[in-house]
């Protein structure tokens, strides 16, 4: 009997396609995944911050292209797969992590626009991204698809009611997509980050931060982009193909911790 089976941990020539690969934890994962040997679609808004980061790949020896889309646009997102279908000539690896957070009271004048804006971009691009990628994905009956909530995806703060809304939705949408494509080949899980040092946590202030974190998280920090990078990598190896449905958490501890 073999001692163990071929299952590896080599995403080597895999396609990932990565949203909002410009900055943060989009970034990182890039980077990641491309010093991993896949081959990276750098996914974003805005084309120099793209730019700047695909050459920031190329020039460790990886391969990446840019693609410019708003994820919360349908028609941009069946283009985006289009070309980057066109471009690798398919896609193994979806990872769902372009978001935004927009601070608004529930009696705001503008609530009903940020409502819209933030589930657009958090949660029905996730849905749109999937059913254009779907028939690549399936192709070789090993996709992956990791999306990007928070611990605003299994508990809640005061002010984010959109954002919290919305990321309660991934974690639910990551189970039912489980559900229903696990016989289709494709996983579906997903990746809780707590509080990392990233553009959308770069205007609170150090001290701040500092504070949150001693008072509510175990490891007394914030998290790296590369850590939850790491997390998200876990979820998409070939060695990971019994993972489906998973919500799995990088928070230091955050979610758990009563006192
Ligand atoms: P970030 O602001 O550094 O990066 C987000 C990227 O998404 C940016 O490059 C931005 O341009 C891109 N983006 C936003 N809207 C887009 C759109 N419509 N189309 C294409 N790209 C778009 O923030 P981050 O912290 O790295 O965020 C990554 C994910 O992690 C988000 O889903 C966020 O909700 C989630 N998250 C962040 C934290 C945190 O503490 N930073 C905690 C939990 C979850």
């Amino acid at each position: 009997m073999a001692r163990l089976s071929l299952l590896s941990r080599s995403i080597e020539g895999q396609v990932a396609l990565i949203t909002g690969a410009a900055s943060g934890m989009g970034r990182a994962t890039a980077h990641l995944f491309s010093d991993e040997g896949a081959r990276v679609a750098v996914v974003d808004r805005e084309s120099e911050s793209i730019s700047r980061v695909v050459d920031e790949i190329r020039n460790a020896g990886g391969e990446a292209q840019g693609f410019e889309a708003d994820v919360g646009n349908a028609e941009a997102i069946k283009g985006l797969i289009r070309d980057v279908t066109q471009h690798y000539g398919g896609l193994d690896i979806l990872i769902n992590n372009a978001g935004i957070s927009r601070p608004v009271r529930i009696d705001a004048e503008d609530y009903e626009a940020s409502w819209s804006e933030t589930l657009d971009v958090n949660l029905t691009a996730h849905i749109r991204l999937l059913r254009e990628s779907l028939p690549f994905l399936e192709q070789k009956g090993r996709g992956r698809v990791v999306n990007i909530a928070s611990t605003e995806g299994v508990g809640a703060q005061p002010n984010v009611s959109a954002y919290t809304a919305s990321k309660h939705g991934v974690v639910g949408l990551t189970r039912a997509m489980a559900v229903e494509l696990g016989q289709r080949g494709v996983t579906f899980n997903c990746v809780c980050p707590g509080p990392i040092e990233t553009g959308m946590t770069a205007l609170i202030p150090d001290k701040s931060k500092e504070k949150f974190a001693r008072r509510r998280v175990p490891l007394g920090r914030y998290g790296d982009p590369e850590e939850v990078a790491h997390a998200t990598l876990s979820l998409v190896l070939p060695a990971a193909s019994y993972i489906n449905g998973a919500v799995l958490m990088c928070d230091g501890g955050l979610s758990i911790q009563n006192s």
